[in-house]
Formats: C-alpha cells, sequence, structure tokens
C-alpha cells in the first residue's frame, strides 16, 4: 500500500457512458454510518419513534432543498428520482415495520431500522430482474440519508467540486450527481452499479465518460491520484505511467476525429453505391433522447421501447400520460416514423403489484405479449394512448414475442376492441395504423410465411432470437461465448424471415443489438433487410458504411459465408472481409472493444 501514489495500477469494471478523460480523482466519502445497538425501557420507546419520525421528516426536507437549488434543465428531467426517494421516505412498510420494531424489541430507531432494510435487502435479492435489483440501491440511499440524519452525521456539499475532476464514489445516487457542477466533473468512477443505474444513465446523457461497477476504485484511489478513465472498453488506469498517458492520449485524438469524421455521414442517405437503399432508424426509450436521434440521422424511431414508462414508479402510468408521450414522440420524428412497442415486461417485474409468483425461468415465461393478453385492461389503456397519439403523425404499433398465430390475432381482436370504442367516444385515431410483430422466437421465424399475411411489417428482435434460437440466457456471463450472431442457424432464420416478408411484400426491418454493430453490416445488407434500428449513436457509422458498399459484394459475401459451418469461421471470414473494406473502421483497434 505504501506507494500507491506513483503506482500504476489498471481497473476493469463496466463501460457506462463512452469516452475517455484523464484527470484527478476526488473521492466522494458516502462511509457507512456506525449503527449502535441499543436495548430500551418502555418511557424510551415514544422517544425512539420521534427521533425516527423527526429524522425522516428532515431527510423529506433535503431532498426537496436539493430539488429547488437545480436549475439546469438536463438535469431536471431526472427529477423523478428525487421524487421516487420522496415515495421510499413516505412507505408506510418502511415506516410502519420500523416503529412495530421499535416497540415489539425494545431497540433504538437505528437498529430497528437496520433490521427493516436487512429484510428489504433480502426480498431484493430474490429477484432477478436486472432493473428492479437496481431500485434496491434506491432503498439503501434513502436508508443511509436516515440513518445519517438519526446520528446528525452530515453529507459532503457536492455542489463545491471544482476543477475539473473525475469523481470517485462507492455509489452515487443521482441526487448525489445531480448537485454537482457538471462543467466541473470530467468522469464518474464507481464500485456499484451497472449500465442501467441512474449514474450510468444520467452521465450517458450528459455526456460525461463513466465506469461504474469496479468493485474496489475507492479502496485502492487516493484522492488527487491521476486517472484515465476509457468509457469505451470500461477501464480505469490509476497514476499511468507517461508512456500509457502519451497512448492514451494520442487514442483520444483518433476516436474525436473519427467521431466527427463519421457524423458527416449523419445527415445523408443510407444508400449503396448500387442505389440499394436501407431505412436506418434509432432505438430510444425516453422521448428525450429524440434530438440524439435525429441528430445522428435517424430516418424514423425504429423502436420506441415503452418499458421505462412503466417501471420507474409505483403507480401505471395512464392513459393519458402515455398519449403525452407518444404524441411528443410522434411529433418529434414527424413527417417520419414512429415504431411504439407494446410492453416487454416479465412476470418478475409486476410481482409486488400483479401477485403473480415468482417465475422460476422468467424469459419463458408471462413476459411481453403474454403479460398484455393476460392484463387486458392495463393492455388496452396503452393501445388507447397509442391510438390516441397517432393522430398526430405516423405511428406503427409492434407486438413484442409473437411466438404464433392464434396470439398475434388475439392481439390484434383487441386493437380493433380499442378502435370501436374510440370511435364510439368520436376520438381520432389514424385508420390505417399498420401493426407490426416482432419477430424474436423461433417458432415464430419457422411460420413467418403464415405471420407474415397477419401484419403489415416484421422487427426481427435479434437479442431474443439468437438467445432463444441457441438456448442461450442473454445475461448469463458463463454462456456468453455462445451469443453467435453470425451462427449458421441465426443467418439462415434471418433469410427465411426476410424472404417471407417480402413474399408477402411487407418490410423487414432488425432492431436488436446485432443491425447496431458494423461489423454486420454487409451480411444484413445481403440478406436483404429493409430497415436496422439502432441506438442513435451508431447510425453515422452504419450510414457511412453503407455508402461505401454495395449490394452486389454484399451478396458474394453472403455466398461466401452460407458455405462456411461454423459460427468462428463466419465471424473470421466476415472480420477480415469488413478489415480489408473499411480499414479506417476497423483496424484502428477502435471499434472493436467499443460495443455497447
Ligand atoms: C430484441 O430482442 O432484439 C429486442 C430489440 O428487444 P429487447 O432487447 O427489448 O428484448
Ligand atoms: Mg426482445
Amino acid at each position: 500500500m505504501a506507494n500507491q501514489q506513483s503506482t500504476k495500477q489498471v481497473l476493469r469494471g463496466i463501460a457506462a457512458s463512452s469516452g475517455i478523460v484523464m484527470g484527478r480523482a476526488y473521492l466522494v466519502h458516502r462511509g457507512r454510518v456506525n449503527i449502535l445497538h441499543k436495548t430500551i425501557e418502555l418511557p424510551q420507546i415514544a422517544v425512539e419513534i420521534k427521533r425516527f419520525k423527526r429524522a425522516i421528516e428532515k431527510s423529506k426536507h433535503q431532498l426537496q432543498e436539493i430539488k429547488e437549488k437545480i436549475l439546469a434543465e438536463e438535469v431536471r428531467r431526472h427529477f423523478f428520482i428525487l421524487d421516487v426517494y420522496l415515495m421510499i421516505l413516505e412507505d408506510k412498510m418502511l415506516i410502519q415495520d420500523t416503529i412495530e420494531v421499535i416497540k415489539t424489541r425494545m431497540i433504538n430507531a437505528e437498529w430497528a431500522l437496520d433490521i427493516v432494510i436487512g429484510k428489504l435487502n433480502d426480498a431484493f435479492d430474490t429477484i432477478e430482474d436486472e432493473y428492479l435489483r437496481e431500485r434496491k440501491n434506491d432503498v439503501n440511499y434513502v436508508a443511509q440519508r436516515i440513518f445519517r440524519n438519526l446520528v446528525g452525521r452530515g453529507y459532503d456539499d457536492l455542489a463545491r467540486i471544482k476543477g475539473n475532476v473525475i469523481v470517485v464514489a462507492q455509489d452515487l445516487s443521482p441526487a448525489d450527481t445531480i448537485q454537482m457542477n457538471f462543467n466541473q466533473v470530467a468522469g464518474f468512477v464507481t464500485d456499484i452499479g451497472g449500465r442501467i443505474s441512474h449514474t450510468a444513465i444520467l452521465s450517458r446523457s450528459l455526456g460525461i465518460p463513466a465506469v461504474v461497477g469496479l468493485e474496489t476504485a475507492t479502496s485502492l484511489i487516493n484522492g488527487g491520484d491521476l486517472l484515465i478513465i476509457d468509457g469505451y472498453g470500461g477501464t480505469v488506469i490509476i497514476n499511468p505511467d507517461k508512456e500509457t498517458s502519451e497512448e492514451y492520449i494520442k487514442r483520444r485524438k483518433r476516436i474525436r476525429l473519427l467521431e466527427r469524421e463519421v457524423l458527416k455521414y449523419a445527415a445523408l442517405p443510407a444508400e449503396t453505391r448500387d442505389g440499394y437503399r436501407i431505412r436506418v432508424g434509432a432505438n430510444i426509450e425516453l422521448a428525450e433522447e429524440l434530438p440524439l436521434a435525429i441528430s445522428h440521422g435517424a430516418e424514423g424511431i425504429g423502436l420506441f421501447r415503452t418499458e421505462i414508462l412503466y417501471l420507474n414508479r409505483e403507480d401505471l402510468p395512464s392513459e393519458e400520460e402515455q398519449f403525452h408521450t407518444y404524441r411528443k414522440i410522434v411529433e418529434g420524428i414527424a413527417p417520419r416514423s414512429v415504431v411504439i412497442r407494446s410492453l416487454d415486461v416479465g412476470g418478475d417485474k409486476f410481482l409486488s403489484k400483479y401477485g403473480y409468483d415468482h417465475e422460476v425461468n422468467p424469459a419463458l415465461g408471462l413476459r411481453a405479449i403474454r403479460f398484455s393478453l393476460k392484463e387486458r385492461n392495463l393492455f388496452k389503456i396503452q393501445l388507447r394512448g397509442m391510438l390516441r397519439a397517432s393522430a398526430f403523425g405516423k405511428l406503427k404499433i409492434l407486438f413484442p414475442m409473437i411466438s404464433g398465430i392464434a396470439e398475434i390475432r388475439k392481439a390484434k381482436s383487441i386493437l380493433e376492441e380499442v378502435k370501436e370504442e374510440l370511435k364510439a367516444e368520436g376520438v381520432a385515431f389514424d385508420e390505417g395504423i399498420e401493426v407490426g410483430a416482432m419477430i424474436e422466437i423461433p417458432s415464430a421465424s419457422i411460420i413467418a410465411d403464415a405471420l407474415a399475411n397477419e401484419v403489415d411489417f416484421f422487427s426481427i428482435g435479434t437479442n431474443d432470437l439468437i438467445q432463444y434460437a441457441l438456448a442461450i440466457d442473454r445475461i448469463n456471463e458463463h454462456v456468453s461465448y455462445l451469443y453467435e450472431p453470425l451462427h449458421p442457424a441465426i443467418l439462415r432464420m434471418i433469410r427465411g424471415i426476410v424472404e417471407a416478408g417480402h413474399q408477402a411484400g411487407i418490410e423487414v426491418a432488425i432492431c436488436g443489438e446485432m443491425a447496431a454493430d458494423p461489423v454486420y453490416i454487409l451480411i444484413l445488407l445481403g440478406l436483404g433487410l429493409d430497415a436496422l434500428s439502432m441506438n442513435p449513436f451508431h447510425i453515422p457509422r452504419v450510414k457511412k458504411i453503407l455508402r461505401s458498399s454495395s449490394y452486389e459484394e454484399s451478396k458474394q459475401l453472403l455466398e461466401e459465408v452460407f458455405r462456411l459451418s461454423t459460427a468462428r469461421e463466419i465471424e473470421d471470414s466476415v472480420k477480415a472481409k469488413m478489415a480489408q473494406r473499411f480499414p479506417d473502421d476497423f483496424t484502428m483497434g477502435y471499434h472493436w472493444d467499443q460495443k455497447g
């Protein structure tokens, strides 16, 4: 430990927000409060309850104050998290249970709260869903604030951070993050957190590089250490030597140049040299991402995932709220179109609200359209919101996880029912609204010819199609090596789906991650996809590659590839071809480590 100040160390974590920065570490101490365990006598019960209630009130007051202080619009958008904290502070279970424990076990407030939080944490640990598990952090953040107020320990004033520093913390709650002056923060590094933790989302939308989930960052980094954050690859270098620093500075320069250069393609059509046109759209999850999608050249929104609307709250989004959100997107992207997907959640995500048992196999359980068909009212509210918004532009509806004809017919018949109701109420909507099916279950791919007669378009969800076809859990790191988009089975499936769609005269798109990876572009072009939809950041590069390709050469590559028998052989052949054809994009060590 002694000589740590000057020893170079490399830590690997999760790349949460891209970019490379160098700066001095600023450690945010959020050391846990030591919780005193004390038994009390009968007359003290009321005193402890009063202390506890006062700490709750104080916590609320502090959070309200933070809310009022923040003026920057891009930060205010993330206010909902402060409201989540305030809601947790109103939670009857948390308050009543703690009071009950004080009374029945005759112990001090800190101890009682610690017991209740411990139980809540245990309950969270049994949840498999990554998003819900993240919410455990919210409860713990609130608990720490109450503990601190119980023992009278204050908080660092993060608003005073200065000097273009890299903030290093065990965890950063959005309440911490949004108090900072972003002009003074060059990057974030945390021990805890995943790609969809709030800090990760916030840093992405602010364009501040971040690496999270490093586990040991706060114990290995000292305040003032020189750090390099590589937000592409997910690495943090502590006290880099001169050579490493120079190498990173060069790399940053090169990436910036490439990014600037590639952004020129944003406004151009995605048309090959021999005149083959593919529509390149954006995948978004928040209306706030629209400007980014447009500035990066999205020719429409190819996938609007609606899950976020439902997940960050205790109640459900009303028809009115959904209508406003959908309308904002439809109008914002006009005259181009937006594909809005109906809710795609697994049964486990609604456990508390809907009382479904925990599923042993949630990926094969009550997910997506299955959930919507079971929770008809919820489904109808969403469809009403979509239909009403369709009166304001070009909106298409997409149903996720369709496994067969009966399911799509059922979904469509509910849509018809909702249309009839709106008509009877005299509410305007687009009567010719297009309806599509996600093809992401192998059964749907096999009967794509029959399904094609039921819908107006297909959107292939390769994330799930690969998971279900190759029988590998997409979030299990132990089998991730088997997640092979270029597996011959996957390529044959995509070919079959496109052929079936085209035979029926409908469009076929891909909206899974495969569409965003420039390595696969020639293959997808050869397979005949009409549209690709992806994270907006990838659009300019995909356009660039398409514009310097020809349909003819993609057909040739595909022919070669179909003669090979393993995913590895295909991958090697495709990578070699891409490196030869597009040396700038694939041989600078830039693309290969930049996924996601
Ligand atoms: C997919 O499965 O490819 C897809 C786009 O949907 P999601 O990742 O939301 O399941
Ligand atoms: Mg999917």
